[in-house]
């Protein structure tokens, strides 16, 4: 067996634990004589990884009490305009921040079923940092404040909850859920896509606060998120597979001792990678300094034919997926919880070696 360094922005790398666990299990689950993928959703079996899938992940956030979680499909995509279709109930206005593709993305989502207004913006600069925000943009006329956490493409992220004057804050952080400690209780609704720190494509986890569920009416039974919250999640069949292993990607965090351990160690992670970014006087991260994000660090030679030349050559040594994203060019190193230590060590010294041979 020969596994790489996948440094893919998702999906992406699952801890080594976890895919052996679910190896272990694949043919045989606890004696059911089948494979997870093959259960019935209604199953006594199923209903009980479902049911640690969602304990297990409501202590690892320390979720309040009056939050629900769901398991969705559709990807972190499908919130950009269910966020809107259940949320804009009485000022039919909302205000989002942008700060990158996504946020774009679900700005021109949200722009079908009301009015937005877009309170700041880093596209003057690429996206390359995190506008000031303060809570005078956030006027009362509006159901809800919308910003993206963590930034995949251009690898910045915010570093403090924005203040909102009680507008409930929606935020999409489908590239930083579980990396580090995050107080759930400052958010209306925090949206994932799963396929970067929980787990297989197909699942997407909402985390809603009761009070914003519920008050519109005439959604499409299926993206109303009273359906899933009053079915706990099985109004019809979910993607069972997918939230058994985020079931056990959140085992393995908790065994980590969570989310606060984890993060230290995605702090060291970051710190090796932007350390030697810095002093390297030959790659440049991209992002700025204050805003940088611990999951995804996208960097430049600045030569478009070196670069292709450092991308091709790390996939050569076991380092793959380091190409920036389409738009954007460049490269770009997702580091994201299941990234081991040992792997950004590797690849800084390959990097140093690529710079001595081509500096
Ligand atoms: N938001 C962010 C921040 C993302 O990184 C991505 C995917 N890379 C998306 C949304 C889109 O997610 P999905 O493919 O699950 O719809």
């Amino acid at each position: 067996m020969s596994r790489v360094y996948n440094f893919s922005a998702g999906p992406a790398c699952l801890p080594v634990e976890v895919l052996q666990k679910a190896q272990e299990q694949m043919l045989d689950y606890q004696g059911t004589g089948m494979s997870v993928m093959e259960m019935s959703h209604r199953s006594k079996a199923y209903e009980e990884i479902i049911g640690a899938a969602e304990s297990n992940l409501r202590k690892l956030m320390n979720i309040p009490e009056n939050y629900k979680v769901l398991f969705l499909q559709g990807g972190a995509s499908l919130q950009f305009a269910m966020v809107p279709m259940n949320l804009l109930s009485k000022h039919k206005k909302a205000h989002y921040v942008n700060t990158g593709l996504w946020s774009k993305k679900a700005i021109k989502e949200a722009k079908r079923f009301g009015e937005v207004n877009v309170a700041a913006s880093s596209e003057d600069q690429t996206f390359s940092y995190i506008p000031k925000l303060s809570a005078d943009m956030f006027t009362p006329d509006a159901d809800y404040v919308h910003i993206t956490t963590n930034n995949t493409i251009y690898g910045t992220k915010f570093k403090e909850i924005p203040e909102t004057n009680g507008i409930p804050l929606v935020t999409d952080m489908s590239s930083c859920i579980l990396s580090e400690e995050v107080d759930v209780s400052k958010y209306g609704i925090i949206y994932a896509g799963a396929q970067k720190n929980i787990g297989p494509a197909g699942l997407t986890i909402v985390i809603i606060r009761d009070d914003l569920i519920g008050n519109v009416a005439e959604i499409p039974t299926m993206l109303d998120y009273k359906t899933h919250a009053d079915a706990g999640s099985m109004f019809n069949t979910p993607p069972t597979y997918a939230i058994y292993i985020a079931g056990l990607v959140f085992e393995w965090l908790l065994d980590l001792g969570g989310l606060g351990e984890i993060q230290k160690v995605n702090e060291r992670k970051a710190a090796i990678l932007y350390d030697y970014l810095d002093n390297s006087g030959f790659y440049k991260g991209t992002a700025r300094r204050e805003d940088r994000s611990l999951m995804n660090v996208p960097f430049v030679i600045g030569d478009p034919e070196m670069e292709k030349k450092f991308v091709a050559e790390a996939a050569a040594a076991g380092f793959v997926n380091l190409k920036g994203h389409r738009t954007v060019g460049g490269m770009r190193a997702s580091i994201y919880n299941a990234m081991p230590v040992e792997g950004i060590e590797k690849l800084t010294a390959f990097m140093e070696a690529f710079k001595k041979n081509n500096a």
